[in-house]
């Protein structure tokens, strides 16, 4: 009987320091851009003598008006809250579009001192020409010494949140594009891509993005996407 009640006993201190050894994921959300640009300059790695600006700013709506920097947070809070429910722990860069932008180092840095599993850029696209279209995801080329240690995890992030995202936003398929010159992927040590949902400057994409609906069908998409790469079910989203 004693036997018993301490095998019960060991059986329910393993379940409960399990639980408490495992700790939530952290995922950080980076909602491109700020209010304004900013155009100082940041190197484009670690020890490069290339530097690049810190931010362009972003492009806009041609039939909404609404800045990148507005749909970014808009779909980023989303993710927050679809993510946050089921438990997973989430940073972001910023929370408000209020500011000048805060650059790619910077942000790279506020997802490797989170230790976060998967660095999400939310972003949307412009072109000169209005015909341009469809959803795309960015992750970094292979680089010794800058990428090396996040470049299979970071791939394989991109395929399933491009994947699950062209699916809840029916937008065009145009795939995955590795980076080697993206400031904010080569400073990253944790894994990273940039998504970017659709084209601002196609007026049908971007009328589809100024709303409410579309932009919850992305952030499910989004959620889907990390939930599946964190080895979670992505039901819930
Ligand atoms: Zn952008």
């Amino acid at each position: 009987m004693i036997a018993r009640v301490l095998s019960i006993l060991a059986v329910a201190l393993a379940a409960s320091s399990s639980a408490t050894a495992a700790a939530p994921p952290v995922v950080v959300i980076d909602p491109g851009h700020d209010l304004r640009a900013n155009l100082q300059t940041e190197p484009i790695g670690p020890g490069s003598a290339t530097r690049k600006i810190k931010d362009g700013g972003g492009t806009r709506g041609v039939v909404s008006g609404t800045t990148e920097a507005q749909l970014n947070l808009a779909i980023s809070l989303r993710v927050l809250a679809l993510l946050e429910r089921v438990g997973v722990r989430v940073v972001m860069t910023r929370s408000r579009t209020a500011g000048t932008s805060i650059g790619n180092v910077a942000r790279a840095g506020i997802a490797n001192r989170a230790g976060a599993e998967l660095f999400l850029r939310i972003h949307a696209d412009g072109a000169s020409s209005s015909a341009a279209r469809g959803s795309h995801t960015l992750y970094p080329a292979l680089r010794t010494g800058w990428t090396d240690n996040i470049y299979g995890r970071s791939r394989a992030a991109a395929r399933i949140v491009q994947s699950e995202l062209v699916r809840a936003l029916g937008f065009p398929d145009r795939g995955l594009q590795e980076r080697s010159d993206f400031t904010g992927f080569n400073w990253a040590d944790v894994p990273a891509i940039l998504v970017e949902v659709g084209f601002m400057t196609n007026p049908t994409e971007d009328r589809a993005l100024a709303t409410e609906a579309y932009r919850e069908r992305a952030a499910r998409g989004l959620c889907r996407g990390v939930l599946r790469f964190l080895g979670r079910s992505p039901t819930r989203c």
